[in-house]
């Protein structure tokens, strides 16, 4: 194993403040058991599970609540044991609505959590592996949610050559994945020796920012004694770097072509927590019903990196974080560039939310957008070497066709354009606007089959 500098970087690209000091030396903290928790059947990307139980079912920690219900879709578990209080749509941390799970949870669970047998992953088969990774409901835990079991099992002309693991973590004030290569080291090894025999044996890189030394130094130590081809590429502290396009790029010099998967060009990625995760999974047969979320911001009085059951509402974590100080005005879930205002503290974690932003009105930049005057800072910007100004200028005319035309669904959402621009235009979010358009048209049209 040996550490290297990447030596493929990406144009364009931002330096914003990124306040990690907040949090980044402060130990992963336990959130003590909430009272009430909603558990999500949309918690990854694709289908919702289907719902396994009612209203007035007791349920055990551990215990399958939604069966995967498509190709893409996840097992959800209960993440603590206690009483089904209702099966209702629930506002989800991006808007969208789904039904969730409200258990009233047992002040003094009795019977054992519902475990899954542990497996030697040495002697287990690749399928066994894969198995238990579904089962287990792992799924991309660095925000897009992908199911890890779809991951893992390339289709049979495809062939994963390098294994990616992504601790950029290059978002402002986020430091869970930091904390959990620093604390978790030893978990995301196994986690990675697990990986390597469900992808038979690609190359490992281990992607992590230069701003984040004690977790590469907790790596280093971690992986020090780890035999086959495996590196930890130290890369350039730049925002959008922990786009996965970018990490290939970085680790390998490969092009993701637009549209397409990784596995395209033979690489899988995964974030460090859900690879700790896997681990669990397979050595202790615990499903994934916790995650690391970063409070922070200098709306809440102490903030912290908290490992809490999926389903806590945001005032549980609030509350844990030392409630709110000197007014808050905003509230993001996720990090500040790709992260998504919400409305209500009752809105309640699932396992891709890894941070819980508070911000006062001195954090908040009070704005009207002016028309473009082309000055091309976004367009330096746009690590997809997009041209923004055009495609904010095609969808103000509702012209959703020409957005399309200039390469919109290439588009990451990364919100370096917006940050750039002077005349303060919103130009991710025309951008969102365009791609969701666009999709739905397709959906549409894919309906009338
Ligand atoms: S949000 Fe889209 S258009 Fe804007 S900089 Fe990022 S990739 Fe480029
Ligand atoms: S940064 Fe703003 S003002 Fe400048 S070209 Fe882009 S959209 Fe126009």
């Amino acid at each position: 194993m040996k550490t290297v500098k990447a030596q493929f970087g990406f144009r364009g690209g931002i330096h914003p403040q990124y306040h990690k000091d907040l949090t980044a030396d402060l130990p992963i903290e336990r959130l003590p058991l909430p009272r009430t928790l909603a558990v999500s059947m949309s918690q990854h990307l694709g289908a919702p599970a289907k719902c396994l139980v009612k209203k007035g079912d007791a349920v055990a920690k551990g215990q399958l609540i939604g069966e995967r219900n498509g190709f893409i879709s996840a097992p959800v578990h209960a993440p603590a044991a206690g009483t089904v209080t209702a099966v209702e749509p629930r506002q989800g941390p991006t808007g969208g609505w789904a039904d969730a799970v409200v258990i009233e949870t047992a002040e003094d669970p009795s019977g054992a959590p519902v475990l899954m047998p542990p497996l030697d992953w040495k002697t287990a088969s690749r399928e066994e592996l894969l198995a238990r990774v579904n089962d287990a409901g792992i799924c991309g835990m660095g925000g897009a949610g992908f199911p890890s079991a779809v991951k893992l099992a390339p289709p049979p002309d495809k062939h994963c050559e390098y294994l990616i693991l992504n601790g950029a973590e290059c978002e402002p004030y986020l430091t869970g994945d930091c904390r959990t290569m620093i604390e978790r080291a030893d978990r995301i090894r196994l986690g990675v020796e697990i990986m390597r025999k469900i992808l038979a044996g690609p190359a490992v890189r281990i992607a992590v920012e230069a701003n984040k030394l004690a977790s590469i130094a907790a790596l280093e130590k971690a992986f020090a004694d780890i035999e086959g081809n495996v590196e930890i590429v130290v890369l350039p502290t730049l925002y959008p770097q922990g786009s996965e396009k970018h990490q290939i790029y970085a680790c390998t010099k490969r092009l993701v072509p637009p549209g397409a998967l990784p596995i395209s060009v033979g690489c899988v990625v995964e974030n460090v927590g859900t690879v700790a995760a896997l681990a669990d999974a397979v050595e202790n047969g615990v499903p994934l019903t916790e995650r690391v979320t970063t409070v922070s911001g200098d709306g809440v009085a102490r903030p912290c990196n908290v490992l809490a059951p999926v389903g806590t509402s945001y005032a549980d974590l609030v509350a844990f974080a030392g409630g709110e100080k000197d007014g808050v005005r905003k509230v993001i879930s996720g990090g500040p560039m790709m992260g998504f205002n919400v409305p209500s503290l009752q809105i309640a974690t699932t396992k891709t939310t890894s941070g819980l932003l508070l911000f006062t009105a001195a954090s908040v930049f009070q704005y009207s957008s002016s028309p473009c005057i082309n000055c091309g800072s976004c367009v330096r910007a746009c690590p997809m070497q997009l041209n923004p100004a055009y495609i904010s200028r095609a969808v103000e005319a509702n012209d959703i066709a020409m957005a399309e035309g200039f390469g919109v669904m290439n588009c990451l959402e990364c919100g370096a354009c917006s940050f750039s621009c002077p005349a303060y235009r919103d130009v991710t979010q025309f951008c969102r606007r365009a791609k969701a358009s666009i999709r739905a048209k397709a959906a549409a049209k894919a309906a009338k089959k």
